[in-house]
């Protein structure tokens, strides 16, 4: 699958479900509005349209939400996934989980062949991360990272910086990272969705955050890249930090990427309203002519890219919640 602008898509984000056991203060709002379980596609249908993308050229599966470990059946459809990592057709299967089940699912996801996962986790101090969770319990996600650790998977941490909560324990947090052999990646916050507080209130440009790293160590820029948006440094005690910086700079000239949501939808930039309905095609024939008919299409119209700005009183550059499209 090749785009407009040439660029070559082989990473797909599959959103499972828009559901979720915590309510980031980023993310969602308190009172956020769920989907009829009705309206969700079921696991064959998933697991069919992964299938369809794969057989285009998508190398890499990302299972995402909402948060993925919340949706029944989800282990069912990763057993059923490896499939393509035993045949060769997938480089890599993983996850993107807030870790509140992680430590129930680690293993069996190893034995699936999940080597590597992304946690989010903002916070170390358990209340500030009760406050920006909405009420999660930093003791179980801990246990989910370590459980997953134990289990021979290679953990990615995920942290939004914001300004008011977590800015002055993202150094500690890479540390505490480093030290169980994990990665720290630092994600400038979206302003996907409205939520109660003011996007500009919670910005922290990464120019600044990477200001705060670098009166505990000397970084080193790496020239690593993963085909993803983040650029990665070392320090000097032998950690890796990564950067997302949807905002201060924008990554999009490199997109690889598509996303899927839970009911079918795909979205070819996380910023952008363009979209195309895959479950009517996917439910109106059992071949799958039509479906690959629509992701063909559907390529063709992918943006350049997205244009996020957080200004004063700006509103955000769309209304769906990282939650709905699959982050
Ligand atoms: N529930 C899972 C989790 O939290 O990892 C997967 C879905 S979550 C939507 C995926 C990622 O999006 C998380 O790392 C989360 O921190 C990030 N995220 C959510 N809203 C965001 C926003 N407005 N700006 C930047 N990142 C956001
Ligand atoms: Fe749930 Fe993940 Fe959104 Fe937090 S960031 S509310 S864990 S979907």
């Amino acid at each position: 699958m090749i785009d407009p602008f040439g660029r070559r898509i082989s990473y797909l984000r599959l959103s499972v479900t828009d559901r979720c056991d915590l309510r980031c203060t980023y993310c969602m709002p308190k009172r956020a509005a769920f989907l009829p379980r009705s309206e969700l596609l079921g696991l064959d249908e998933l697991d069919r349209l992964a299938a369809a993308f794969i057989r285009k050229g998508v190398r890499k599966l990302r299972l995402t939400g909402g948060e993925p470990l919340v949706r029944k059946g989800v282990i069912g459809l990763v057993e059923r996934l490896s499939r393509f990592l035993a045949n060769g057709a997938l480089d890599e299967l993983t996850l993107t989980t807030n870790g509140t089940r992680l430590a129930h699912h680690a293993a069996d996801l190893a034995r699936l062949g999940i080597r590597r996962i992304n946690v989010s986790l903002d916070s170390l101090d358990p209340a500030t991360f009760a406050r920006i969770t909405r009420g999660g319990r930093l003791d179980e996600v801990i246990a989910g990272i370590d459980a997953a650790l134990a289990a021979g998977i290679a953990v990615k941490i995920n942290a939004v910086a914001l300004r008011d909560d977590n800015l002055g324990g993202l150094v500690d947090l890479a540390q505490w990272a480093h030290r169980r052999g994990a990665e720290l990646t630092v994600i400038e916050v979206m302003p996907v969705g409205s939520v109660e507080a003011e996007r500009i209130d919670q910005h922290v440009p990464m120019t600044e955050v990477r200001r705060r790293f670098e009166h505990r160590w000397t970084l080193t820029d790496l020239a690593r890249r993963t085909g993803g948006p983040a650029r990665y440094v070392r320090t000097d005690a032998g950690g890796t930090i990564g950067f997302i910086t949807p905002l201060s700079r924008n990554f999009c000239d490199g997109c690889n990427r598509v996303r899927v949501t839970c009911t079918g939808r795909m979205y070819m930039c996380l910023g952008q309203e363009a979209r195309a309905d895959l479950a009517a095609p996917l439910r109106a024939s059992a071949d799958d002519c039509l479906l690959d008919s629509a992701i063909d299409e559907a390529i063709g119209r992918k943006p350049r890219g997205h244009d996020f700005a957080i200004r004063a009183g700006s509103s955000p550059a769309v209304e769906r919640h990282m939650s709905a499209t699959g982050g």
